[in-house]
């Protein structure tokens, strides 16, 4: 049972190569990188759009205030007082207002610039996007075709992969493959003997009644790495 599963994940080895080999190739990376970048353009595009119709919003309201406050102003100019303390009291309420729309002012200025940030923004976008596409376009048939040859490269390994697979009890080998799915590679490792106490190459001590198995030609599992250990 050890014997055969080693030997078939022996062989698995050279599958895993060829797919670390497909994985790490820079024609997957542009394919994948290029993909990931247009499926998450349209949500920056309509982050884009929620704040740039907020802003406009803004800026509409705050140009009526303004438009508002200089009318407003303009009738303190018609005023014809000759009461001081009256006259007092208008220049300051005409100052106020003067005051307010030079903030309001500066204001529509800050919403101005951000408007123009976001329009800068889309026009980046757009020309990312563009290069986005062309990447993809070039990049996704020369990794399908990489693929293909890794298949064929692959297609003998699977067979007699297929082949050992059947002289590892069925349990056993469905439990070796879950774990080479969550990535952990080697499946199988032996496990170190010191003083009387089996460790797994993780580093983690394993109970004694785990050794027990493992003398008895058994596989275990590590809890804390969940790697498949055995002994020799
Ligand atoms: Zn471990």
């Amino acid at each position: 049972m050890l014997e055969n599963l080693l030997k078939y994940q022996e062989i698995d080895e050279e599958l895993r190569k060829t797919e670390v080999e497909l994985a790490q190739s820079e024609v997957r990376k542009k394919a994948a990188s290029a993909s990931a970048f247009l499926k998450a353009v349209n949500d920056n595009v309509t982050k884009l759009d929620n704040r740039a119709e907020m802003l406009v919003k803004q800026y509409d309201a705050m140009n009526k205030t303004v438009g508002e406050l200089t009318e407003q102003l303009k009738d303190y100019d018609d005023i014809v007082c000759e009461d001081s303390d009256e006259l007092a009291y208008i220049k300051k309420k005409a100052g106020e207002l003067a005051d307010r729309i030079f903030a309001l002012s500066s204001d529509l200025e800050s919403v101005t610039a951000e408007i123009n940030s976001i329009l800068k923004e889309y026009s980046s976008l757009a020309v990312k996007t563009k290069e986005a596409k062309a990447q993809y376009v070039e990049y996704l048939p020369k990794y399908n075709e990489l693929k293909k040859q890794k298949d064929e490269e692959t297609a003998e390994i699977k067979k007699k992969l297929a082949e050992v697979g059947k002289t590892v009890p069925k349990e056993l080998l469905e439990k070796y493959l879950q774990k080479r799915k969550d990535k952990i590679f080697p499946v199988l490792n032996e496990a170190r003997v010191v003083s009387k106490h089996a460790y797994c190459r993780c580093g983690t001590g394993l109970p004694d009644a785990d050794y027990n198995y493992l003398k008895g030609g058994e596989i275990v599992e590590c809890e804390s790495c969940h790697r498949m250990l055995y002994l020799k």
